[in-house]
């Protein structure tokens, strides 16, 4: 019974040393005959299995998901740059120079006002049994930069039924009015705010509106 287990122990031990002799052949081969070059080779091949463990490590942890609790946290909103002369237009009568900054951004934000522009949302969702929802309080941030830069986004809703974000028609004249009135009073000009029939207004839901997941919803 030992014997048989010294046996099978030696078969083992012969056919480590099998792989091991034949590795370093195959090293012998690409390097030197000399038993000095062999030995850098064999502590050369340790270094690299090591390298090559630890990279299998670091693909090992890229695979593990890093925080697999956290929700996406992409806000969706959109810029309408091709309304920058409409709202030129109700400036001019001031004076008030105003360019369209493009990027998106809080960064070199100087002021900020957060308020609301009226709209349409279609949810393209096929197996939504809900087409389209109007809302008067679609979110819009109005951003003053240097330089008499200016923009204002516009945040979309998510439908109510599925989920998905819904497809914005814009009432491009509330934007115009909102943005206008406010950099009319940023430049220091007095005047009575824009009036908006809020009374058959829905209350604003927060868990469809992405302006409420940036933080930015006055209410
Ligand atoms: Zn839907
Ligand atoms: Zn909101």
């Amino acid at each position: 019974m030992l014997d048989c287990v010294f046996s099978k122990f030696r078969h083992v031990t012969n056919y480590l040393k099998h792989v091991k002799t034949s590795t370093h052949k195959g090293k012998k081969v690409a390097t030197s005959n000399s038993s000095k070059d062999q030995k850098v080779s064999s502590e050369h091949d340790h270094s690299q299995s090591t390298a090559v463990t630890q990279t299998w490590k670091s693909v090992l942890l890229e695979l593990q998901p890093q925080n697999p609790y956290v929700e996406p946290t992409t806000i969706s909103s959109q810029l309408y740059p091709h309304l920058h002369e409409a709202i030129i237009n109700e400036l001019a009568e001031h004076r008030i120079p105003a360019s369209f900054h493009e990027d998106n951004s809080d960064e070199g934000s100087i002021r900020d006002y957060s308020t609301f522009v009226m709209g349409r949302f279609t949810c393209d969702n096929n197996s939504c049994p809900r087409n389209a929802w109007t809302s008067k309080k679609v979110t819009l941030f109005i951003r003053k930069y240097s330089n008499d830069r200016y923009n204002a986004a516009v945040y979309d809703q998510s439908c109510k039924f599925c989920e998905e974000l819904g497809r914005l028609a814009m009432d491009e004249k509330s934007y115009v009015d909102r943005v206008s009135y406010r950099l009319k009073r940023w430049a220091g000009v007095e005047m009575e705010p824009p009036q908006y029939n809020l009374k058959k207004t829905p209350p604003h839901v927060k868990e469809h509106c992405e302006g409420c997941k940036a933080g930015i919803c006055g209410g």
